[in-house]
């Protein structure tokens, strides 16, 4: 069976925008995994962003296999946060997934199908292909003929697959040749006895001047041969997607609509035998991703049970979830427990806790939030948005950060004023202030 990895025509994109959290590139941790106070776009929190570095380092190492991550706390203190900083710490091809607990509920298809769906989407799959190599790049490179003339006899020789070692080799040099492309052809001498490398260009191979050189230079000459060779080049694809474009009722504009429906399990066994082939050939290798579950006391029973049993298996992501909810029922049963998780899943699992931040804290992640949404914010429009981050919530201030430059604008100032944060609070109310609306005119409802 052959399996299609990729539209040969567009290149596919994740498709998960978590716009809100696109400040965050990592967890902000310094080489000893203790966080920094603001740093890769995370701010605060540190005693949850000290205990996800250790599970960083658990993942690194491979000791985290059957077991999740629970954080609890209450709304906006970072929990979606932490997860996306923690999936950005292991790298950027790292996949990152989240779901609200609410979602797996849904008319089309099954809530085992969601859940299956959503783990596929948080395991990557870095595929390794040749392609022709373009005419005038270098990707890889091997030098390992020399050109010698008279008494620089001897082969010398230079491995290495990577253009950036070159490049670093090249702006070691002597003769302050910055980082220059190493092409088919070109000659380069290396200084034996400090190593130091110079490009000579192409002409030189020609010419007998490196006889003129001292003693000690080596030349070599990258083989035109080799860098005829086709390129390697590393694409990673989720497993999900791997399904859909391969599930023959859906194709690849499934990915784009988000309309995959539900993807025969024969498909996905197909799948993972061929991946597991592609792993064993070297050709492919699996990418952990971060999978999380938002609202998690919102899943019942069955939900839990699968996550149980997913947790086991050879393809499984990093599960974190976060919840709300203190003791509660566990849907489907009869039973109160912490956070409304079974007790055997509860086990599993490692708990982090987030609080509530402090108003210099608010107010760091909410200039944060406004130099990422490219919004200008005089300094009384910044105090007073975080006055109501402190009142409300984290997200809901966050959010009034792009209605308020909407306003701005339309009395033509490219910056954010005190009366912009006013007329926004006003005009959209946050939680708390919508409920007491509701109940003040409950007569109007329908109960
Ligand atoms: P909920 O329980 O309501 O789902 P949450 O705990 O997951 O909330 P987030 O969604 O992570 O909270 O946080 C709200 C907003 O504040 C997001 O835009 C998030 O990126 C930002 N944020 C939260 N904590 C931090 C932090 N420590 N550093 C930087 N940004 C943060």
């Amino acid at each position: 069976m052959s399996i299609q990895t990729s539209n040969p025509d567009e290149p596919l994109k994740s498709l998960s925008l978590i716009a809100t959290h696109s400040h965050i590139t990592g967890l902000g941790l310094d080489e000893h995994l203790q966080p920094r106070e603001a740093s890769e776009g995370m701010v605060g929190q540190l005693q949850a962003r000290r205990a996800a570095g250790i599970i960083l380092k658990m993942v690194q190492n491979g000791t985290i296999a059957g077991r999740a991550i629970l954080m609890a706390g209450p709304p906006s203190t970072g929990k979606t946060a932490l997860a996306m900083g923690l999936s950005q710490s292991l790298g950027k091809d790292v996949p990152f997934t989240a779901i609200a607990g609410s979602e797996i509920f849904s008319l089309e298809l099954s809530k085992t199908e969601v859940l299956t769906q959503a783990f596929r989407k948080s395991i990557g799959v870095k595929i390794k292909e040749e392609t022709e190599l373009i005419e005038g790049e270098v990707v890889e490179i091997q030098i390992d003929r020399s050109i010698t003339g008279g008494h620089k006899q001897g082969k010398l020789t230079i491995k290495t697959t990577d253009m950036e070692t070159i490049y670093e080799l090249g702006s070691k040099m002597i003769d302050g040749l910055t980082k220059e492309k190493v092409l088919a052809g070109d000659v380069i001498s290396i200084d034996k006895a400090s190593g130091k490398i110079a490009k000579l260009g192409r002409s030189f191979a020609r010419s007998r001047d490196y006889d003129a050189m001292g003693a000690d230079t080596r030349f070599v000459q990258c083989p035109e041969g080799e860098l005829q060779k086709r390129k390697t080049v590393v694409h990673t694809v989720s497993l999900h997607e791997i399904d859909v474009i391969n599930s023959r009722s859906q194709g690849f504009l499934a990915l784009f609509t988000g309309d995959t429906g539900e993807i025969r399990s024969e498909v996905r066994d197909q799948i993972n035998t061929k991946v597991a082939e592609w792993k064993e050939e070297g050709k492919a290798e699996i990418v952990p991703g971060v999978l999380f579950i938002d609202e998690v006391h919102m899943l019942d029973i069955e939900c839990f049970s699968f996550i149980n049993r997913a947790l086991e298996d050879e393809f499984a992501p990093i599960i974190m979830m976060a919840t709300n909810r203190g003791i509660s029922k566990t849907r489907g049963t009869n039973y109160k427990s912490p956070h409304g998780l079974p007790v055997d899943l509860l086990d599993r699992s490692i708990i982090i806790t987030t609080h509530n931040y402090s108003e210099q804290e608010i107010k760091t992640i909410l200039s944060i939030r406004a130099q990422e949404e490219e919004v200008e914010l005089s300094t009384e429009a910044l105090d007073l948005l975080t006055k109501i981050g402190g009142e409300t919530s984290l997200r809901y201030s966050s959010n009034l950060i792009s209605v308020s430059q909407q306003l701005a604008f339309k009395r033509k100032s490219s910056q954010v004023d005190v009366a912009d944060v006013q007329r926004s609070y006003l005009l959209f109310l946050d939680a708390s202030r919508s409920v007491k609306y509701v109940q003040e005119n409950n007569t109007q409802y329908i109960d």
